[in-house]
């Protein structure tokens, strides 16, 4: 996406270097309008809010880029309720709470747009909050046929039970979300522990942190060398005492540095400065996000199975990562949803990146890719989709483990509300 100056820069490399045919910044009526998709099979609409993904722009599609028009940030100070549009980042959104401060279970980077939210939202604040789709009060947009549609919790008729809770976690398929007002959190101080760790040790903190309250998770990468964030909100006297006596527990690992943080947006996670993986801006990449439960007795062969993955890794810029999950995502405190897999504690994902005109490498990439799936399986058999990859041949399947017995639901109400497969399908 870099014919035209006016351009926002898009994160995402795969899509930046996208040719696109035709940038779009309303949508309108005339978006619906036959005439503006050529009959050529398989060709939809891309949609990029935050544009951190390789499905938001492609060779010869039209994108239709909310971030232009659809960026607005509203906090109504009376009910700490916020209005983002459709095209807001993360990041953005959490700098404008804090001036109130406020905050919202945001991802691992500021970076990410609202397809963070309508894709489930995992936060390293999630186990004390819930995903970012359980913090939906109301959304506004369009659905693939072009129908307006506003949808408020606890206003929701029999006849659109089915949608609102399709928008948690399956959105894209059916619909443009121009507008989503969310419910916010008082913002807290952060105790973060963090430092590289070995494998033997790693596989203690798991153990560890299958035990941890809500307020405290644990994400780590293994790239290079393993590095992990124990992250622990700090809430009230009485709750910080017994975050303390949790984190005594790590005091057997004197090497981790204890960092405490004002808030939210202070924390960078996986700094470049870590020097974790080669950032490298002629790669082209992609992702793809697993769901697990507690690995409780698995953990030693998780570790073994994690360290024949790392040895066969291609090149420096790959890596495997992983975040908790757990406690309030498991429970349904806020209504059905489209992310299924709530029994999920892990969320581990499978960075695979290559030289962008290297095809032979990109081959080695992602058949690795494919390949630590498989190995992964056996603890986290399920996926969360958090990247569409309706241009791999691992997208039927993808959709089959992220949906479960869902999919035919989901099928329905594609069917119905976009029959012209205007956006990314099934
Ligand atoms: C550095 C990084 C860290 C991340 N950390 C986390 C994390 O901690 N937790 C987590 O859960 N995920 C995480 N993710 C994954 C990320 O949240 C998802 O990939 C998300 O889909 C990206 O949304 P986007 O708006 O930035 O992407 P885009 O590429 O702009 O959009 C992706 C797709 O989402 C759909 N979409 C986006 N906005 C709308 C809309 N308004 N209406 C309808 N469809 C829309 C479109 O189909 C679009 O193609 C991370 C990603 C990155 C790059």
């Amino acid at each position: 996406m870099k014919k035209n100056k006016n351009l926002l820069e898009i994160p995402n490399i795969n899509s930046k270097d996208a040719e696109f045919k035709e940038l779009i910044y309303d949508v309108n009526d005339s978006l619906f309008n036959k005439d503006n998709y050529s009959k050529k099979k398989f060709e939809h609409l891309c949609v990029c809010s935050g544009g951190t993904t390789s499905s938001c722009a492609k060779n010869g599609f039209t994108t239709l880029d909310l971030r232009k028009n659809y960026s607005k940030i509203h906090l109504d100070k009376e009910s700490n309720l916020v209005t983002i549009g459709g095209g807001v980042k993360m990041g953005d959104l959490i700098n404008h709470l804090q001036k109130h401060n406020r905050s919202f279970p945001i991802g691992l980077s500021k970076l990410p747009g609202a397809g963070y939210i309508l894709t489930g939202g995992v936060s390293p604040l999630s186990r004390a909050y819930g995903l970012a789709i359980d913090n939906i009060e109301s959304i506004k947009g369009f659905l693939g046929n072009g129908t307006f549609i506003f949808l408020k919790k606890n206003q929701i008729s029999p006849e659109k039970q089915l949608i609102w809770e399709a928008i948690k976690g399956a959105a894209p398929f059916f619909s443009i979300v121009t507008e989503i007002e969310l419910k916010t959190i008082q913002s807290n101080p952060i105790k973060v522990v963090e430092g590289f760790v070995n494998l033997d040790q790693l596989s203690e903190i798991i153990k560890l942190s299958e035990e941890f309250p809500e307020n405290i998770s644990l994400q780590w990468i293994y790239a290079k060398k393993i590095y992990i964030y124990i992250f622990a909100e700090l809430k009230n006297s009485l709750e910080d005492k017994k975050t303390e006596e949790c984190l005594i527990l790590l005091e057997q690992f004197p090497h981790l540095e204890k960092n405490f943080y004002e808030n939210f947006n202070e924390i960078n996670f996986f700094q470049q400065e870590l020097d974790l993986y080669e950032l490298n801006t002629n790669n082209h990449s992609e992702v793809i996000s697993l769901l697990g439960e507690d690995l409780e007795n698995d953990i030693p062969i998780f570790m073994k199975c994690l360290n024949k993955i790392m040895d066969n890794k291609p090149n420096n810029s790959c890596y495997i990562a992983s975040q908790q999950l757990g406690c309030k995502t498991k429970k349904l405190l806020h209504g059905s949803s489209f992310f299924v897999h709530r029994n999920s504690t892990w969320k581990p994902w499978i960075y695979a990146s290559w030289k962008k005109n290297d095809l032979q490498e990109k081959k080695v990439v992602m058949d690795w890719m494919y390949d630590s799936w498989s190995k992964l399986r056996r603890f986290y058999p399920n996926v969360h989709l958090a990247q569409l990859h309706n241009h791999l041949n691992s997208h039927r399947e993808e959709l089959t483990l992220a949906f479960g017995n869902r999919i035919e639901e989901l099928k329905t109400l594609k069917n119905i509300f976009d029959p012209q497969s205007i956006l990314p399908p099934l």
